[in-house]
C-alpha cells in the first residue's frame, strides 16, 4: 500500500520552465506545433504530443497515469462522467447481435442503458443472480461478448467473487468489465483476478468532495485503443479542470477511504443493535451474508452502510426528515455523510419487480458515511431513529 500512497502523490505532469511544485491547470482546447513537419508527425502518431483536449490533455494524462498505476492497468481513458465511461466502453466494443451478461444489481443508469438504449441497436442482455453463481454459465450464449458487474453493488452491497468471475470469463473468452466505484483501487484491484476493464465514476470517492463529475476506464492496451478511438470521435472526454481537481484529490484517496471505512464499520456496529431496523448490511460485519468473501477480496468494508427501517417508506421518511446534520442527497463518496432513499429516488425508475429482485425494499436507506467525527455521525442517526 505505501508504494501506491507514494505514487498517488508523486506521479505528476512534467514541470514547465516556471518550476511549479503543484501541477498547473492546462486550460487550453488545443496545442501548438513547432512547425508544419511536427504537426504532420504528431497527427501521424510518429511523434508523441497533445493535439486537442478532446483527445488528450496534460491534466487528464496525469490523472490517468495515477489511476492506471493504482489499478495495475496498462492504459486508460477519462470521461466527463461515470456513465460516459460505461456507455463508451460498451458502445466501442459491442456491435449489433452481441449479448451482455450483467449482474442483476447494476447502477440504475447502467440498467437503463441495457434495457432502453443498447436494446434499440440490437445488443441484448441477460441479468444474472449474484447469489446463485451456478446459474451464470447457462446464461452465456455464443453471442455473449461481455460481462459487466459491480462489487460491492449499489445500493444492495452485494459482493461478487472476482476470482471465480475471472475464471468464468477466461473459460468463455469474454470481456470482463468491473465497476469498481464503491471499492476504489485502495480496497480492491479487480485486474489481479483477470478482469479486463475497470470502470470508475470518479465523481464519487476519487473526487471525494462532491465537486466535479468524472469517469474512467482502465485496462489492456488493445481494448483501450478501441475505446479511445470511439471516445475521441464522439466527444465524451473529461475536462482539464475536472481532471486537475480529481488528480489532486487522489493524493488523499488512501487516507480518506481508510477513514470512510473505519467510520462506516463503527456506525454499522451501532446500528446492528437498533430495534428500529430490520436489516443492517455492511460487508465487514460478521452477520453480512458474504462476509468471508468480502474479507478475502477487500482490504476494508467500504464507506456505504444500508439498512431497512421497520415500517416501510413512511418510517424511512420520518427518519430522514428528523436528521439534523446528515445531508439528504443522491451522491455518495463525499466528505459529508449523505442519506439516500433509493426506492423513491435513484431507483424510482425501476419497476416494483425490478426493485424487489435487487433487494431495494420501501424502507431501504443508504448511508454514505462521511469524514465527520464518528460520534457526531452516530449521534445524528440514532437521534433520528429514536423519533421513528
Ligand atoms: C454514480 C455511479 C455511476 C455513474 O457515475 P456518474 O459519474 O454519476 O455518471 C456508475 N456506477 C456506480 C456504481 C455509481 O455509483
Amino acid at each position: 500500500m505505501s508504494d501506491k500512497e507514494t505514487k498517488a502523490i508523486r506521479i505528476q505532469a512534467k514541470r514547465s520552465h516556471n518550476r511549479e511544485h503543484s501541477v498547473p491547470l492546462y486550460l487550453t482546447s488545443s496545442f501548438l506545433f513547432e512547425n508544419a513537419e511536427q504537426a504532420r508527425a504528431v497527427f501521424a502518431d510518429e511523434e508523441q504530443g497533445n493535439i486537442y483536449s478532446r483527445y488528450s490533455n496534460p491534466n487528464v494524462d496525469e490523472l490517468l497515469e495515477k489511476v492506471c498505476y493504482l489499478e495495475g492497468a496498462e492504459d486508460g481513458f477519462a470521461f466527463a462522467s461515470g456513465m460516459a465511461a460505461i456507455f463508451s466502453s460498451m458502445a466501442a466494443l459491442l456491435k449489433s447481435g452481441d449479448h451482455v451478461l450483467a449482474a442483476r444489481a447494476v447502477f440504475g443508469s447502467t440498467h437503463q442503458l441495457l434495457t432502453k438504449v443498447f436494446s434499440k441497436w440490437g445488443i441484448t442482455h441477460s441479468y444474472a443472480d449474484i447469489n446463485a453463481p451456478e446459474t451464470w454459465e447457462a446464461l452465456i450464449t455464443p453471442a455473449t461478448k461481455m460481462i459487466i458487474v459491480e462489487t460491492p453493488s449499489n445500493p444492495g452491497l452485494e459482493v461478487i467473487d472476482l476470482e471465480w468471475l475471472g475464471q468464468l470469463k477466461k473459460k468463455h473468452n469474454l470481456i470482463l468489465a468491473v465497476d469498481n466505484c464503491f471499492a476504489t483501487p485502495i480496497l480492491q484491484t479487480p485486474i489481479d483476478y483477470g478482469t479486463d476493464l475497470v470502470i470508475h465514476s470518479s465523481t464519487k470517492y476519487m473526487d471525494g468532495q462532491g465537486r466535479v463529475l468524472g469517469g474512467m476506464v482502465v485496462g489492456p492496451k488493445d481494448l483501450i485503443a478501441e475505446i479511445r478511438f470511439f471516445a475521441r470521435h464522439t466527444g465524451p472526454a473529461m475536462s482539464p479542470f475536472n481532471a486537475w481537481i480529481i488528480s489532486k484529490s487522489i493524493e488523499t484517496l488512501a487516507l480518506r477511504v481508510e477513514r470512510h471505512c473505519d467510520n462506516a464499520l463503527k456506525l454499522a456496529e451501532v446500528l446492528e443493535k437498533s430495534d428500529k431496523l430490520e436489516q443492517v448490511r455492511y460487508p465487514f460485519l460478521p452477520s453480512f451474508p458474504q462476509y468471508e468473501l468480502a474479507r478475502k477480496q477487500m482490504k476494508k468494508g467500504g464507506g456505504i452502510v444500508t439498512f431497512a427501517v421497520k415500517g416501510g417508506f413512511d418510517a424511512a421518511k420520518k427518519f430522514i426528515d428528523n436528521l439534523q446534520m446528515v445531508s439528504l442527497s443522491s451522491n455518495l463518496g463525499d466528505t459529508r455523510t449523505i442519506v439516500t432513499h433509493p426506492a423513491s429516488t435513484t431507483h424510482s425508475k425501476l419497476t416494483e419487480e425490478e426493485r424487489q429482485a435487487t433487494g431495494i425494499t420501501p424502507g431501504l436507506i443508504r448511508i454514505s458515511v462521511g469524514l465527520e467525527g464518528i460520534d457526531d455521525i452516530i449521534g445524528d442517526i440514532t437521534q433520528a431513529l429514536e423519533k421513528v
